[in-house]
């Protein structure tokens, strides 16, 4: 088996090319890491890797086993499908859960994303929330939810609302809102801590003044979902620099789309 015809590699080469066509995807900004299914884990079961493990500074027991493509710290997204090898890599976590191995790739000597304590903390919440469907975790810096994170209180039901209001659809594909976190310390353990934390609620978190994270099942609806969470903040952004909001979708109007859409929406954004 090649490893490079892997579908994850495929998807991930796709969507980082995406990434940067939104403007998202600044020199070595941004992460991506995907657990990836049984019939890729395979290959990587009876090896042995020949690198030294690293531990974690947690345990995941959660994640015990488990094979994960990740993006290398310092990659260019730009990069990643010209010279897959170097800027991507397969990890597998050990029996205890607190320690990993390269299996494969980061040809260069490079290592997996410094951000990796809150892609598998938070991989440890989605698995056991979502029942093992969320196996993506996309980190991106998106121009317009980070610029929304300069004016609008840092509140997730604040911030959920005003997003709500722009488009129907952001209510229809985040019903569990956007999970909002106040600057912090980029890659360090606090704030890997506190994402996976709000992971157990929500599927989207801005990082304020930083970046957004989403999770799904497939790296197509995590696209998906950041790139709706965007848009409707870019139209948030036009209307308040055109003088403001003159009338929004109400939360009565919220509360029928729900109900026609079957969703259950975060009740604190809704009130
Ligand atoms: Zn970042």
């Amino acid at each position: 088996m090649n490893i490079l015809d892997f579908s994850s590699i495929d998807d991930l080469k796709r969507i980082s090319r995406e990434i940067c066509n939104k403007g998202w995807g600044e020199a070595n900004g941004g992460n991506i890491s995907i657990r990836l299914t049984g019939e890729e884990q395979a290959p990587f079961q009876e090896l042995q890797s020949a690198d030294e493990e690293t531990s974690l500074p947690f345990a995941i027991p959660e994640l015990a086993g488990e094979s994960f493509l990740v993006t290398g710290t310092g990659v260019f997204f730009r990069n990643i499908s010209a010279f897959p090898q170097e800027s991507l890599g397969i990890v597998r976590i050990n029996s205890r859960g607190d320690g990993y191995s390269t299996m494969w790739g980061y040809s260069a000597g490079g290592r997996p994303t410094s951000e990796m304590s809150a892609h598998l903390l938070s991989h440890a919440v989605r698995k056991k929330v979502s029942s093992g469907r969320d196996r993506v975790i996309i980190h991106t810096h998106t121009t317009n939810l980070i610029a929304l994170s300069f004016v609008l209180p840092l509140d997730t039901a604040v911030i959920t609302r005003e997003l709500w209001e722009m488009m129907s659809e952001c209510l229809m594909l985040f019903p569990d809102g956007i999970g909002v976190m106040d600057w912090m310390v980029p890659g360090s353990l606090d704030i890997g801590l506190a994402t996976s934390h709000l992971m157990e609620k929500h599927r989207l978190i801005l990082w304020a003044h930083h970046g957004i994270l989403g999770t799904g099942p497939n790296m197509e609806q995590v696209f998906g979902l950041i790139e709706t969470a965007d848009k409707a903040a870019e139209m948030l952004l036009k209307v308040m620099a055109a003088g403001g909001k003159k009338q929004a979708i109400s939360a009565g109007q919220l509360r029928e789309l729900a109900e026609a859409f079957n969703v259950d929406p975060l009740k604190e954004a809704i009130t």
